[in-house]
């Protein structure tokens, strides 16, 4: 799976352009999972170009109440009635900039789950934390708090993203050492907890600093099912080379 997150990057015209050569050049058949998350304002337009090319459509986040007054926010049923199938939730971004709790977090992962849209769960810990060793401990609290409470049916259909916060947008990428070790240990929680039934075909992407040079490597690890891919997917030739490592 190649997941990009546009973030709040690129007008409607300039992001047209871009699923037009992603469209172009992507693989023939298309036998995994390609999803663009541009800006709200996007949603419609890019989904208009990707037609049935396979490219899905996803959003970065919404609010965590249904409706009502609360200017400005952008509610899941809107989401779910314009046809994003997945939704970004637990960004590092959003947690760090916007003070989004693991609390706040679980209560979208529900939202997101009963209007029938999939969840993109982002997790991951700071420099700091992985410098102090206590990386893998903050990542399974980040799990228990925002997933672990879900029933088995409910959690397969989440997809997990391993974005480590110091590599994301910092040009330092996880080794695919690291990411391995990650992703075995957040595969090896969700089989405690749910057992293998679930846990063996749990998705789980890493994200942060994925190029076209290295996608290849992390993507070959045993635990890394593709990735959660920011800057490097704002350019058609570069999505298109991760793309094709995360499908082939
Ligand atoms: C992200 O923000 O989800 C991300 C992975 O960003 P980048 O690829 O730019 O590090």
């Amino acid at each position: 799976m190649a997941a990009a997150n546009w973030k709040m990057n690129l007008t409607v015209t300039e992001g047209l352009v871009l699923v037009k050569e992603i469209k172009a050049g992507l693989p023939s058949p298309l036998d995994c999972d390609v999803v663009i998350a541009p800006p709200f304002t996007h949603l419609v337009p890019v989904m208009d170009i990707a037609g049935n090319s396979g490219i899905q459509v996803g959003a970065q986040n919404c609010f965590h109440e249904k409706s009502g007054a609360f200017t400005g926010e952008v509610s899941i049923s809107m989401l779910a009635e314009m046809g994003a199938r997945y939704v970004i939730v637990g960004h590092s971004e959003r947690r760090q900039i916007f003070g989004e709790t693991d609390a706040l977090v679980r209560t979208k992962v529900n939202m997101i789950l009963e209007a029938g849209l999939i969840p993109i769960f982002c997790c991951g810990e700071s420099l700091e934390i992985r410098t102090s060793g206590k990386h893998t401990g903050f990542v399974q609290s980040q799990l228990l708090e925002g997933l672990f409470h879900l029933p088995a049916e409910l959690f397969s259909k989440v997809i997990i993203a391993y974005e480590p916060i110091w590599a994301i947008g910092t040009g330092v990428t996880a080794t695919p050492e690291q990411a391995q070790e990650m992703h075995a240990f957040i595969r090896q929680a969700i089989v405690e907890h749910y057992g293998h039934d679930v846990g063996d075909y749990s998705r789980i992407l890493y994200g942060g600093s994925i190029k076209a040079e290295n996608a290849r490597m992390l993507f070959s690890q045993r635990d890394v099912d593709g990735g959660l891919v920011g800057g490097a997917s704002l350019q058609g030739p570069g999505f298109l080379a991760i793309i094709a490592a995360a499908c082939g």
